[in-house]
């Protein structure tokens, strides 16, 4: 019969082993160590969502929404969609699990995120998100403390040197509305010469104009007004507030006055942690203020603040995480010593030893598995120990063994084992496998 063909993975779609794997694992273990230290609380929500409360909150005119969302029909003919991001749905739940009696509410998640895009390098259909918000707090001392926390995070990385925060203002409405009639009177001005998408966005959302990564855009975009000559005093005293408290804190930032962010509901402070060492996907930290958010999901208003960062892209700037090793492998040879080497492994691990036991081939298989385990030590057990009620302890490290009784096996500290000193041992096992190391007569 011929074989089945095996299914591809989905384009854009990862699976994360060995290096990757531990790349993705030292994001969130950083990520979860850090923001304990600022109080954020770990939620977790659905991985869908209501069609809704992404195209509403998002805002149908921006990519997200109208290019990206992986959306379908249930098997009840309700649209869901697969969230493209984590804002929206943290918004939902604190409307509809009454988190409003909280506020103000830190909070931290991770997870997979689904975007339908091009996949290249840093980009993926399916990728991952660390995300932090801040819902119920008007107070610039919440925006400081979530960029604090992105700095401390990076810094705690070790990547903080290669990676620059962009900080810009949208302003409040009044600000933000100035502003747009300004950007539209100068990009009307060039209507022509903008890519079709942005002659679209300047009918709808002008501003995203600025956000542009066509070449043919990026001149035009670079020479539009900047916000500051249309902000408003309490847009501007909101906004210095914010870097004085960066500044107070210690956190480097650039204003960088043509920043928007994607999305259409933020407000007052936009930011992005940018980076040259990615090539075209450079932004590995965006979020902002996002005041009017809650409203639009038939809440009260609420203002909020948060951002979100890709896991792909802040591992890839990590130095290599190193493999995890193991402490210890079990050597056992012979029925009779594999069956009391089970019990000393169950022993071991259940003591905080992370071991693991190398059952497979002969001898010296057994032993070239634990060397390449990277463990500190070998623990060989034989008949010629099991019938004394010893086990040897053999330091991979430093080439050097012991011989400890049996009992002392997950009683004590295998370093302390292995120091013992061993004069009155048998040395005939220890004798055995150091022959057997040299590939001498037990090799075989
Ligand atoms: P970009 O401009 O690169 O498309 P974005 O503005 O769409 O990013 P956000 O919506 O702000 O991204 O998401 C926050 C972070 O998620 C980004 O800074 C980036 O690190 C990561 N990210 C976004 N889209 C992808 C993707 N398709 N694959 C991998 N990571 C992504
Ligand atoms: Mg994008």
């Amino acid at each position: 019969m011929a074989r089945p063909e095996t299914p591809k993975p989905i384009r854009g779609t990862q699976d994360l082993f060995g290096e990757s794997a531990r790349r993705h694992h030292a994001v969130v273990e950083a990520f979860e160590r850090v923001r304990r230290l600022y109080g954020f609380q770990q939620v977790q929500i659905p991985i869908f969502e209501a069609t809704a409360v992404f195209a509403r909150s998002i805002g149908e005119t921006t990519d997200v929404v109208s290019k990206e969302m992986y959306t379908f029909e249930d098997r009840g003919g309700d649209s869901l969609t697969l969230r493209p991001e984590f804002t929206a749905g943290l918004c939902r739940a604190y409307l509809t699990e009454g988190w409003q009696q909280f506020a103000p509410l830190k909070l931290a998640t991770h997870g997979p995120v689904f975007r339908y895009e091009r996949p290249q390098k840093g980009r993926y259909r399916q990728f991952h998100q660390i995300d932090a918000e801040v819902i119920g707090a008007a107070e610039p001392a919440a925006d400081v403390e979530l960029l604090v926390l992105a700095d401390q995070l990076l810094k705690e990385l070790g990547i903080a040197d290669g990676v620059t925060l962009q900080l810009n203002t949208l302003g409040d409405s009044e600000t933000r509305d100035a502003w747009r009639q300004a950007l539209v009177a100068h990009f009307e001005g060039h209507r022509g010469d903008l890519s079709e998408d942005s002659q679209t966005r300047l009918d709808k959302n002008p501003l995203r104009i600025l956000d542009s990564k066509d070449p043919r855009d990026r001149p035009i975009a670079d020479a539009a007004p900047g916000i500051d000559d249309h902000m408003s005093s309490e847009a501007g005293a909101f906004f210095e507030a914010v870097t004085k408290g960066l500044d107070a804190a210690g956190v480097a930032w650039t204003r960088n006055a043509r920043l928007v962010r994607g999305l259409d509901y933020y407000r007052h402070t936009a930011f992005e942690f940018v980076t040259d060492r990615l090539g075209a996907q450079g932004t590995v930290l965006g979020g902002g203020r996002y005041d009017g958010l809650i409203e639009t999901l038939g809440g009260p208003h609420t203002p909020a603040v948060g951002w979100a960062a890709g896991i792909e892209r802040l591992g890839m700037l990590l130095e290599e995480p190193a493999a995890e090793a193991i402490e210890a492998v079990m050597v056992p040879m012979g029925e009779a010593a594999e069956a009391v080497a089970l019990g000393l492994v169950a022993k071991l691990r259940r003591s905080g030893v992370a071991t693991d036991m190398a059952f497979k081939g002969n001898m010296k298989k057994r032993m070239a598995k634990a060397s390449a385990s990277g463990a500190t030590y070998a623990l060989i057990l034989g008949d010629n120990e099991l019938s004394e009620g010893k086990i040897i302890v053999r330091n991979l490290v430093e080439g050097q063994q012991a011989t400890a009784s049996i009992e002392s096996i997950g009683s004590m500290p295998l370093s302390l084992l292995w120091q013992i000193p061993t004069g009155s041992a048998s040395s005939t096992g220890a004798q055995y496998i150091a022959e057997i190391l040299k590939g001498g007569p037990g090799a075989a």
